[in-house]
């Protein structure tokens, strides 16, 4: 049985419970959501599963492997760990360099949270080029994948041949998604449909027997601003939307990417909504968004401001996206950057979505120590208690931006002459 067909007959299990605690969600209510497909349970063998969905809160994922050009295992292995130890809550492995299963393996050994994959990027690795690529090929790589442990594929099935003819000429910057390109130049150099979409139905074996998500992924989405929401994502997300209806019906729990890339502002907010309509909301997951083009160097704080109203609006699960955005593979301090910055996101879109409930005690601790200047105990409550300290140690009392004229300290005085200590 899978995690849904349990959900669907009501059948409490240990994951069940472990999210209704860690989520602090009543079970029924859980149950409701996964068995509606609103909500995936995405699981890790021997270690804790992760609930994405509403009503639980946004989640984060953060992206490493290797690439054609940059092959260092142990670097990858670091951001592994920097990615835990600051709070992510999936990985995906997109190795494409180097001995990839070898470096599947070692990410898993490591690595405690759910992993997810883009089997279509081993495919070209090993097929050496689009023409060798096959099936066959494409449903081994999958295969061996599942058998290792990966959590979750990401999957781009939402095209058709039809779709990619039409397209020709209609955006300034064509397709920027990866796995969506590769796959699409299979289908055009062999005349043949998407075969994701071809073998839908296989595919749908293979994950329901190893209980795997299906996550499908957004080939479609914009890589400018100036390239808006347009016809063939709309179709998309339409495609995709039956698609995962067909998969809940075999039991296989689908996660929908979309409206990532790079999203005009003013846009945003009313295809989050629409999107999450469609697909009878179910988890979506967005990559960014990024809503300027302005930004190299500093896309992770773009991502940030399009991920904050993305989550706010109705994205349920972020892909972290760092300061080396287009121009490299990131560095582990790349890594750690990209991820604080989508927490902070994360945390700001849960404000609107939940209000200042349960997930906010650190806001108000921090500022209660905050007015207190008790740095300690403020830095503790911080999204990285680390960075903080950098330029107060916790050690010295006074702050030098405002010196013994502290405003904080004449407002004690003033206002609340016994700060409060109760929390
Ligand atoms: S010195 Fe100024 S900046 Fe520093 S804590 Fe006091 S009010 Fe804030």
């Amino acid at each position: 049985m899978t995690i849904l067909e349990d959900a669907l007959k009501k059948k409490v299990t240990d994951d069940f419970r472990q999210i209704a605690k860690d989520e602090k969600v009543n079970i029924n209510t859980i149950l409701k959501a996964v068995s509606k497909g609103q909500a995936v349970i995405i699981k890790r063998i021997n270690n804790k599963p992760v609930g994405i969905g509403f009503p639980f809160r946004t989640k984060i994922n953060v992206n490493i492997g290797t690439s054609t050009s940059l092959v260092n295992v142990d670097t990858e292995l670091e951001k592994v760990k920097v990615a835990e130890k600051f709070g992510t809550d999936t990985l995906s492995d997109l190795s494409m360099g180097g001995k990839i299963d070898l470096i599947r393996k070692k990410i898993l050994n490591i690595s405690t949270v759910p992993i997810t994959t883009v089997p279509i990027y081993q495919v070209l690795t090993e097929a050496n080029s689009i023409e060798g690529i096959t099936d066959d090929l494409i449903f081994k790589v999958i295969e061996n994948h599942l058998k290792d442990g990966i959590s979750s594929l990401v999957i781009h099935s939402g095209f058709s041949l039809e779709d990619l003819n039409r397209m020709k000429g209609k955006r300034l910057m064509g397709m920027v998604s990866k796995g969506g390109s590769y796959t699409a130049a299979y289908m055009v150099n062999n005349s043949v449909e998407n075969p994701f979409l071809k073998n839908f139905d296989k595919l749908l074996e293979i994950l329901n027997e190893y209980d795997a998500i299906l996550n499908l992924g957004n080939a479609m989405r914009s890589g400018c601003i100036h390239d808006k929401i347009d016809e063939f994502q709309f179709s998309e997300i339409k495609l995709n939307s039956k698609l995962a209806k067909k998969a809940n019906k075999k039991g296989v729990q689908v996660i929908i990417e979309s409206l990532g890339g790079h999203i005009m502002a003013k846009d945003l907010i009313k295809y989050l909504k629409l999107y999450k309509k469609i697909t009878n909301n179910r988890p979506l997951f967005v990559s960014g968004p990024i809503p300027t083009d302005f930004a190299p160097g500093y896309d992770h704080i773009a991502a940030a401001i399009g991920g904050a109203f993305a989550s706010g609006f109705g994205a349920d699960y972020l892909c972290a996206i760092t300061p080396a955005e287009h121009l490299c593979l990131p560095t582990v301090e790349d890594i750690k950057k990209g991820l604080i910055s989508c927490r902070i996101a994360a945390h700001v879109g849960d404000s609107f979505k939940f209000g200042l409930n349960y997930l906010f005690n650190d806001d108000l601790h921090l500022s209660k120590y905050r007015f207190q200047k008790n740095w300690k105990k403020q830095f503790e409550h911080s999204v990285d208690p680390t960075e903080p300290q950098k330029k107060h140690p916790i050690s010295e009392d006074v702050c030098s931006m405002c010196g013994k004229y502290c405003a904080l300290s004449i407002s004690q005085k003033l206002f609340n002459n016994k700060p409060s200590t109760k929390f």
